[in-house]
C-alpha cells in the first residue's frame, strides 16, 4: 500500500490508473477505522482496482464547539488494517494541503443539507460536500463508497454528484453494528461504562419500531410514539430528533409508502449518536433493514 500525502501525487496516480483503463474505487473516511469502514473497503475491493482510501479529519465539517480536536486518530492502526485488505493507496493529506490559505469555495446542496443533522450542526454538510467534491475531483473514482449509517450525508452526496455531473457513481452500503446492535462509529470510543450500555437504546428503539411494523402498523405517528417512548425509558438518553422520512426527499411522511428512513439522533451523556433503519415497500409489504 502506498501512502500519498499530496493532492498533486494523488491526482497523477489516479490519472495514470484511469489512462490504463482501470476501475478506481474511493472510500472517504475520517480514520479511527472500524468494521463499518472496512465493509466499504471490502465492497470497493470486489469491484475496483485500484482502491483508494482517504483519511482526513475534515475541519470544515466540525462546528466551533464540536469535537474536532478530540476526534479519535490512530494512523498506525488504520494503516495496518488497510494493508491487510490490500488497499492500493492511502491518501492522508494535511489540512493545508486540502485547504490552502486562500481557500474560499463551499458547496451547499440546498434543502437536503438544512434539515435534521444540518439543522443541529449548521455548516456540517457544506463541509462534507466540499471535501467530497474535492476528493472526487482529485481521485476521479468510478465508484465512491459511503455508509447508510450517515444516510442524510449519502443522499446529499448523491444529489451533489448528479447536480454537478460528476462521473463517480455513489454506492451506499448497509450499517455494520456491534453485537448488541449499536451502530459502529468512531465516536463510540467516547462512550465509557454506563454510557456504552445506555447507547444500545438507539438500536432498541428502532428494533421496537421494526416489530411494530411487523404487526401491521403503518402510521408514522404511532411508530414514532414507540420510538420516543423507548428512548425515554433510558434515563441517560436525551432524544434530539426522531422522524420518518421519504428516502429520496427527506420530507416527513404520515404513512409508510415506497422507501423511507426512520431517523433517530440522541445524546447519551456527552456523546451524540445517530442511527436509522431503511423501510422498503415491495408490493404492499414492508421490508425493514436495520
Ligand atoms: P467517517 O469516518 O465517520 O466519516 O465515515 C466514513 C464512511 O464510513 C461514511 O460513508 C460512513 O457512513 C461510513 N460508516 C461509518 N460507520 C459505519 C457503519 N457502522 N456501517 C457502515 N458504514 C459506516
Amino acid at each position: 500500500m502506498e501512502i500519498i500525502r499530496t493532492v498533486e501525487w494523488m491526482k497523477q496516480t489516479s490519472r495514470q490508473a484511469e489512462a490504463a483503463g482501470r476501475v478506481i474505487g474511493l472510500v472517504p473516511t475520517m480514520g479511527a477505522l472500524h468494521e463499518g469502514h472496512l465493509s466499504l473497503v471490502r465492497a470497493a475491493r470486489e469491484r475496483c482496482s485500484p482502491v483508494v482510501v482517504s483519511i482526513f479529519v475534515n475541519p470544515k465539517q466540525f462546528g466551533p464547539s464540536e469535537d474536532f480536536q478530540q476526534y479519535p486518530r490512530d494512523l498506525d492502526k488504520d494503516r495496518a488494517l488497510l494493508e491487510n485488505l490490500n488497499v492500493d493507496y492511502l491518501f492522508v493529506p494535511e489540512a493545508e494541503e486540502i485547504y490552502p490559505r486562500d481557500f474560499r469555495t463551499s458547496v451547499h446542496v440546498q434543502g437536503l443539507s438544512d434539515k435534521f443533522e444540518g439543522r443541529v450542526r449548521p455548516g456540517h454538510f457544506q463541509g462534507v460536500s466540499t471535501v467530497v467534491l474535492k476528493l472526487c475531483e482529485i481521485v476521479r473514482p468510478h465508484f465512491a463508497y459511503f455508509g447508510r449509517k450517515d444516510a442524510q450525508q449519502a443522499r446529499i452526496i448523491r444529489q451533489m454528484c448528479t447536480d454537478l455531473n460528476l462521473d463517480s457513481e455513489i454506492v451506499v452500503r448497509p450499517i455494520l453494528r456491534e453485537p448488541d446492535g449499536l451502530a459502529m462509529s468512531s465516536r463510540n470510543a467516547y462512550l465509557k461504562n454506563d454510557d456504552r450500555r445506555a447507547a444500545q437504546i438507539l438500536f432498541q428503539s428502532l428494533d421496537a419500531v421494526r416489530r411494530k411494523i411487523a404487526t401491521g402498523a403503518r402510521e408514522a405517528g404511532s411508530l414514532l410514539d414507540v420510538l420516543r417512548s423507548t428512548i425515554a425509558s433510558e434515563r441517560v438518553a436525551e432524544l434530539d430528533y426522531a422522524e420518518i422520512v421519504d428516502a429520496d426527499s427527506f420530507e416527513p411522511i404520515h404513512f409508510l409508502r415506497g422507501n423511507c428512513l426512520i431517523l433517530v439522533a440522541a445524546r447519551i451523556g456527552a456523546t451524540r449518536l445517530i442511527d436509522n433503519v431503511l423501510v422498503e415497500e415491495h408490493g404492499g409489504n414492508f421490508a425493514v433493514s436495520l
